[in-house]
């Protein structure tokens, strides 16, 4: 089969290779109908996230068609149209009993490596990296899903696979992150990134009931994308995001602060900016910490500070006595994918929201390279690529 496959930094291929296989009776085959390019990849890309092969196929955000179960499989038929969560659960286990799905105990069997780093494993995740279980990824015409009697979502013939393929990741990644800031009447959020997470963290505010949601970014399309979401936006590039929040706000803080960006900031030319930048390229640091440390000193007294940004490493320079001093509370984490689905496959069907107003770029599998070219450097309006192996 053609699966896209990183061979290093800036370097992905579609490449031919073996055709996956049940190799467990709870696996299932999914023929991939359509697959996605997620700004996480774009860290993989980018060489940053460790234990990463030569030859790994990527993608955690697909959906198709089931072709093969294992035995053990009984809730899943060929021909079954599904959706499957990015993050890898068994079932099972006490996370997963828990309904914390992305910290199942049982998906990741390179557990040991994530322990060193991190003391517990989280679960396994398709496409990222040995760490975290060295599953192959969706970016492929076929992919092989482990603990199919949980995962993948039945998702009704009646909706395009482009309304529904972000169930995988990016619609309920935004959604818990509004969810996490435990939003009430009134309340202002303030969203730092409008990519298709934050856009998705923006609509999920306003369904949860924020009043208003002000949008930080620098790049014009995304600015514009985060207004047709009625957010009002600031551009870090031309305006001081602090004063600006803090006047938008009557001088107190948005009540919650989303980081939809993570660790690869790209700062707004301040000292800290600048540090991290040097740092990082010097590999004395892990992670670009702009957006956090922004988020904390942002943040009103007893908000909440929400991460779905992805953070790998160590914090520098992070006020964390700014943290502690107005009381803020910090939620973080990879989704609990599985518990979002009923709940957001409702809103679709009911036409609250239609996921695939982040789509900017359609292209064949084939064309994967060039995609991810495009995607990391946002030309072209470029929002969010979706692959179709068929096309
Ligand atoms: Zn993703
Ligand atoms: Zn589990």
């Amino acid at each position: 089969m053609k699966a896209v496959c990183w061979h290093g930094a800036h370097d992905v291929r579609v490449d031919t290779v073996p055709d996956p296989e049940i190799v467990n009776p709870r696996d299932a085959i999914v023929r991939v109908t359509s697959t996605a390019i997620c700004g996480s990849d774009l860290h993989l890309y980018d060489g940053v996230i460790p234990t990463m092969a030569a030859g790994d196929i990527l993608g955690h955000e697909f959906m198709g068609e089931v072709v093969d179960v294992g035995g053990a499989v009984t809730n899943l038929r060929r021909g079954d149209r599904v959706v499957v969560p990015f993050t890898i659960a068994c079932g099972r286990c006490e996370p997963c009993q828990a309904q914390l799905w992305s910290l199942c105990d049982n998906s990741n069997p390179n557990a040991w490596m994530a322990e060193k780093l991190y003391g517990y494993s989280a679960s396994g995740l398709f496409g990222y990296s040995h760490m975290y279980g060295g599953y192959a990824g969706g970016q492929a015409e076929f992919v092989r899903v482990p603990f199919a009697d949980t995962g993948p979502f039945k998702v009704p013939s009646h909706l395009a696979d482009e309304s529904v393929l972000f169930l995988s990741d990016i619609f309920p990644t935004g959604y818990m992150a509004a969810e996490n800031c435990d939003i009430t009447a009134g309340d202002v959020v303030a969203v730092w990134g409008c990519g298709p997470v934050g856009l998705f963290a923006i609509k999920s505010a306003f369904i949860l009931g924020a009043e208003r949601v002000i949008a930080i970014d620098r790049i014009p399309h995304r600015l514009r994308k985060a207004r047709e979401c009625h957010a009002e936006t600031i551009d870090f590039d031309r305006e001081d995001v602090l004063e600006t929040l803090r006047v938008m706000t009557g001088g107190r803080g948005p009540d919650a602060c989303i980081d939809a960006v993570g660790l690869e900031a790209h700062g707004s030319g301040s000292l800290g900016a600048y540090s991290d930048a040097a740092k990082t390229s010097l590999k004395l640091a892990t992670d670009r910490l702009e957006v956090l440390r922004q988020t904390i000193m942002a943040c009103g007294k007893g908000g909440t500070v929400s991460i779905p940004g992805v953070y790998g490493g160590y914090l520098d320079n992070v006020p964390i006595g700014a943290a502690f001093a107005k009381g803020l509370t910090l939620k973080m984490g990879q989704t609990h994918v599985h518990r979002y689905l009923p709940r957001l496959l409702t809103l679709i069907d009911d036409g609250v929201i239609d996921p695939s107003f982040v789509i900017s770029h359609r292209a064949p599998l084939s064309a994967a390279s060039a995609a991810y070219r495009m995607f990391l450097e946002k030309t072209d309006d470029c929002t969010k690529v979706v692959l179709q192996p068929a096309a």
